[in-house]
């Protein structure tokens, strides 16, 4: 099997739904099919399965996932440069949503900068990037040159004392400690940051305490805005999560994570976790940051709050 995949497709900047009911960006662009990150709870593998490049080159999208193997499109910021004059400033571009623009592969190609770039250069919009690579510090001039307009994500599905327990649900990624350390770096920069806690399982996320926790870090970052969303039946790969926990010892955490999969306890879940993460927020004086995105209309919940995002109403 190869390291990695070119795949030439005819997408650029979508429109992205998922992205304009959390309110966080109006399109998205990918800079590829597949990162190479490997982390367990990525839904990108179930949701490109039948793209295909998978036919051609004979190996599923999960066998290359697992494998670490990236896909990447080197030619994404050319066609971000053709469409993004339709672009307004108004519109804000989420790059990426399924792949990490700063991962190994799409490093070697500075894909990541060449794709924020393109946007930048060809049109008015905002940019947000996601990524868990601390490889976003060596874009850091161009950063600093569009400060006004761009924004970097942190993604934290645990409190940093934790740092070591998530690595095998992360084992392509840089580690949380390095990441810290490098959006530091960025907010003192004068970068703006805003933080990503998703997918929040239970046990790793334990109540309102981690929660205060996690808050605090992003707090030393100065994240503009918090995103928080607990892990998805559908696409986050719960019994995966939970067995590798457990293979990695951390029985009492797969225990819960799996958990989450009996009747009735995927709402009892949701419902603890929102009183806690709104406790949190409060306890914080960051709740008119966060935005909870719960996959429900809020039937049966005892709850509504403006900072919650009910994703099916
Ligand atoms: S970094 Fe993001 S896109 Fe890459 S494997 Fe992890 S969750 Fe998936």
């Amino acid at each position: 099997m190869k390291n990695g995949y070119i795949v030439k497709r005819d997408v650029g900047i979508m429109n992205c739904t998922e992205c304009l009911r959390r309110g966080m960006a109006t399109h998205t662009a990918n800079v590829g099919l597949l990162c190479g990150q490997r982390c367990v709870y990525c839904s990108s593998p179930s949701r490109i399965f039948r793209h295909s490049i998978f036919k051609e080159v004979g190996v599923s999208a999960f066998e290359l996932f697992d494998q670490g193997v990236a896909i990447v499109d080197p030619w994404t910021p050319i066609r971000i440069a053709k469409k993004s004059y339709k672009l307004t400033k108004d519109d804000i571009v989420l790059i990426s949503s399924q792949t990490d623009p700063y991962d190994k592969s799409s490093s070697k190609l500075s894909l990541g900068r060449r794709c924020v770039e393109s946007v930048l250069k060809n049109s008015e919009a905002k940019v947000k990037i996601m990524t868990k690579s601390t490889a976003i510090i060596n874009d850091l001039d161009l950063l600093c040159k569009f400060k006004d307009r761009v924004s970097v994500g942190m993604s934290i599905i645990a409190p940093v004392y934790k740092s070591e327990i998530i690595k095998c649900l992360e084992p392509g990624a840089c580690d949380l400690k390095d990441r810290l350390f490098i959006w530091k770096r960025l907010s003192e920069q004068g970068v703006k940051t805003f933080g990503m806690v998703n997918p929040c399982m239970p046990g790793i996320i334990n109540g309102k305490d981690d929660m205060v926790s996690i808050f605090e870090t992003l707090s030393e970052i100065n994240s503009e805005a918090i995103w928080i969303e607990p892990i998805n039946l559908k696409w986050n790969n719960v019994a995966r999560c939970a067995e590798v926990l457990k293979d990695n010892r951390y029985n009492e955490y797969g225990e819960l994570v799996n958990g989450l999969r009996k009747k009735n306890a995927y709402k009892n879940y949701l419902k603890n976790f929102i009183s806690g993460s709104l406790s949190a927020a409060y306890d914080c004086r960051c709740h008119d940051k966060i935005k909870i995105i719960v996959n429900s209309d809020g039937d049966g919940f005892d709850v509504d709050d403006p900072s919650i995002v009910w994703l099916k109403r």
